[in-house]
């Protein structure tokens, strides 16, 4: 049975360790690496030092049949990355032809007598590698053999990095994606064992479960049991979840609610307090939502209710604007305001400040607007408030979400 190819990636950089710069590039490599089924078992980021470069990267080739490498690509002293895997892997560098024509006009442009020199670097290929010329930027990639795979050397900048490393996945990793579970209203706990239970005498297959506020991922691997198997166990491990299951394929929430509306040609809209916008960009972040995406309004203040929304005064002014009437009214409010068919509105508290005995924090009323009427529901949330706000919007999406499965 095989396992899973194992990947580590190395970001390079003297900002990254001391906190300068985020690094962010790891955690999409990590990712992309995951979804060509590859098994990511270490990331670390290096100072811009070539000797401890060189060190993790005489260890890492040796243990892993792929090792993405990024930043220390550039033209200045610091970017030791093509010395450092020289060194490890015992090839030599070699200035490659193509890429110092490539570099010319860039050349010309600097003032100082010794850039040249400097830019030029950027043409240093390692002996035996395949290079990616960069589509923006100056600094091309390197794909290098190794005794085990390949070492990928990407620039830094997400923007240069992000076209190669797909081409590169492209190219030389055609792997199987892994099923995508993903579900939101069940534990971790409760999604790992309903896995596990399709799981017992199914071999072949990796399991791994992911979690974040109010979203459980259950990600399958090939490891051996081939695509068709894998794919009968992802449906047998979906109807084990049941409905909290609202994607098979690692797609969104909001990419689901706005691929269930588009199919029953159902526009959405929605009336935010607590959630502060976050519903609507959980849909506006999806390319094409405004095929169903009437919009929303935010909310906060009782005179915005009540202006926009229509919520009359008197009613906030008895039940309060956390109450059941509030989320109902502002439900039917943004319905009328945009025409849309489906409409959900949330009305909470977030904390940290602002519960009482009646109203907690993490209180949040939702109310929705269907074909078929109008609804509320109570939820209390824990977590401090930006797990509140999270988990709220979760919740009015997969209130869209099952709403829209009646239709
Ligand atoms: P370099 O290729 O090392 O010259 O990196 C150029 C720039 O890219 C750095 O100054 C950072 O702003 C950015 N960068 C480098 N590595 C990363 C990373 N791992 N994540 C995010 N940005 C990065
Ligand atoms: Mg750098």
């Amino acid at each position: 049975m095989p396992a899973r190819a194992h990947a580590a990636i190395i970001t390079v950089g003297t900002e990254l360790v001391t906190g300068q710069r985020l690094d962010t590039n790891g955690a999409e490599i990590a990712a992309a690496l995951l979804a060509s089924n590859l098994d990511v078992i270490e990331m670390l980021s290096v100072a811009d030092d070539v000797d401890r470069l060189a060190t993790h990267l005489a260890r890492l080739t040796a243990e892993c049949a792929v090792v993405v490498v990024t930043g220390g690509l550039g033209p200045t002293h610091d970017d030791i990355t093509r010395e450092a895997a020289s060194r490890a892997l015992k090839r030599p560098l070699v200035r490659d032809d193509e890429i110092v024509r490539s570099l010319s006009g860039i050349v010309a442009r600097h003032k100082e007598p010794d850039a040249a020199e400097h830019i030029l670097t950027q043409a240093d290929v390692i002996d035996g590698a395949t290079v990616i010329m960069p589509t923006t930027g100056t600094a091309p990639g390197q794909v290098v053999p190794t005794p085990g795979g390949v070492l990928v050397l990407l620039p830094g900048p997400p923007s240069e990095m992000r076209p190669m490393l797909t081409s590169f996945l492209g190219t030389a990793h055609r792997a199987r994606p892994p099923v995508r579970l993903r579900s939101t209203g069940i534990t971790e706990s409760d999604a790992q064992i309903a896995a596990q239970r399709v799981l017992s005498d199914a071999p072949g297959v990796g399991l791994t479960v992911l979690a974040a506020p109010a979203d459980v991922e259950v990600v399958l691997f090939d490891e051996g049991a081939g695509p068709f198997e894998l794919e009968r166990l992802g449906a047998l491990i979906r109807a084990e979840l049941g409905d909290v299951c609202y994607s098979a394929d690692g797609s969104s929430l909001g990419e689901t609610v706005l691929a269930l509306a588009r199919e029953r040609h159902a526009r959405l809209a929605c009336a935010e307090s607590c959630t502060g916008g976050k519903i609507a960009a959980a849909l506006t972040d999806v390319p094409g939502a405004s095929d169903v995406f009437e919009g929303g309004v935010v909310s906060y203040s009782n005179e915005l209710k009540s202006g926009v929304l229509d919520v009359p005064a008197g009613l906030l002014a008895q039940f309060g604007a956390v109450s059941e009437q509030a989320a109902l009214a502002m439900a039917s409010g943004v319905a009328a305001l945009t025409h849309a068919e489906f409409a959900v509105a949330t009305t909470g508290i977030a904390g940290p400040g602002g519960g009482t005995a009646d109203k907690p924090v993490g209180l949040v009323w939702f109310g929705l607007q269907t074909p078929s009427g109008t609804s509320a529901v109570r939820r209390e949330f824990f977590g401090d408030r930006a797990g509140v706000r999270t988990r709220a919007t979760m919740f009015a999406l997969d209130l869209l979400r099952r709403a829209l499965l009646e239709f």
